[in-house]
């Protein structure tokens, strides 16, 4: 099942993303948390991101097959090449297929703070692309940011990597997370300019805390609009009123993604699955 194929069937793709663990206790509720939302909802795939250190990563691939293999929901790979050598992402990849994953959303990986890793052999999610398309019957996706990638050059330059990922071979590709869907149309609008005809999925991360999404969001180069901010700011103490805040947010931006035609959602759910059900059911009623 190739994930890329979904998004050509007429009806909205929904999915969701998980990180790995970092204990066997947490790793069982994130099965029990990926059950739920099987149970309830049907994802049409979940996805595991790619840690920084080897014991998560060993964690992906594990959790990887079992979402897969045991709980029977397609699962997608992330796969970030900063720092690796060709034979460790050859040799990733190559358990990743043999466990039956057969799509991968190929990345970068974020520069770590002491700057990049001197033995790596990847710089770019492009080289990523490449390499996996000609070694590997593998299904892949890509990233792609509307308020643009913190260290791009600039908007189209930006805009230009993105598209060549995609004439490499990433069938389609998820947003970095947004607020504000005017940010979002205005970047389909200006890629399919540009010539991306790939479907771009909304990345939507559900707030459920205010310093932490001031985190996230300063790190990843997204923007949080001046009213929902002070909003969120004036109950950053009430983290009832926070959650709904979010939720509420999340279930209008939700609901006009779909309307206005974005192929699909993709959830980061930060393995929690309360935000991400209430969501759905308020947007499938
Ligand atoms: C949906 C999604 C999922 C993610 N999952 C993970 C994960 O699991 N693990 C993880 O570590 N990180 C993850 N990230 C974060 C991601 O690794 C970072 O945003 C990273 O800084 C960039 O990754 P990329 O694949 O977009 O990189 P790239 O596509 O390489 O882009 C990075 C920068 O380089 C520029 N650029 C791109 N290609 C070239 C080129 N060939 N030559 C010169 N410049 C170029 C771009 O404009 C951009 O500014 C995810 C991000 C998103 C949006």
């Amino acid at each position: 099942m190739i994930i890329g194929d979904f998004y050509g069937r007429g009806t909205p793709v929904f999915s969701f993303e998980f990180f790995p663990p970092k204990t066997e206790a947490a790793a069982d509720d994130l099965l029990a948390t990926a059950a739920e939302l099987q149970e309830l909802h049907q994802p049409d795939f979940i996805s595991v991101t790619y840690g920084a250190g080897g014991s998560t990563r060993a964690r992906t691939l594990e959790l990887v097959s079992h979402i897969q293999n045991s709980l029977r929901i397609p699962t997608m790979a992330h796969l970030a090449c900063l720092g690796h050598t060709r034979d460790e992402i050859a040799e990733i990849a190559g358990r990743l297929v043999s466990s039956g994953i057969v799509n991968i959303l190929a990345l970068r990986g974020d520069v770590p703070k002491e700057g990049l890793p001197a033995d790596g052999e990847f710089r770019h999610a492009t080289e990523l692309i490449e390499f996996l398309r000609e070694r590997f019957d593998v299904g892949l996706g890509a990233a792609c940011y509307p308020e643009m990638h913190p260290q791009a050059v600039n908007p189209d330059e930006d805009l230009r990597w993105t598209q060549r990922k995609t004439e490499l071979g990433a069938r389609f590709l998820i947003t970095q997370l947004f607020f504000d869907n005017n940010d979002y149309f205005a970047y389909v609008a200006r890629a399919r300019a540009a010539g991306i005809a790939a479907p771009i999925v909304p990345g939507i991360m559900p707030i459920t805390n205010v310093a932490q999404i001031e985190r996230f969001t300063k790190m990843c180069g997204a923007s949080i609009p001046k009213a929902l901010h002070a909003r969120l700011d004036r109950h950053r103490d009430d983290s009832a009123a926070v959650m709904a805040i979010g939720l509420e947010h999340a279930i209008t931006q939700c609901r006009e993604l779909l309307a206005r035609g974005a192929p699909g959602l993709h959830f980061y759910t930060l393995n929690k699955s309360l935000s991400t059900r209430v969501i759905l059911s308020a947007i499938k009623s």
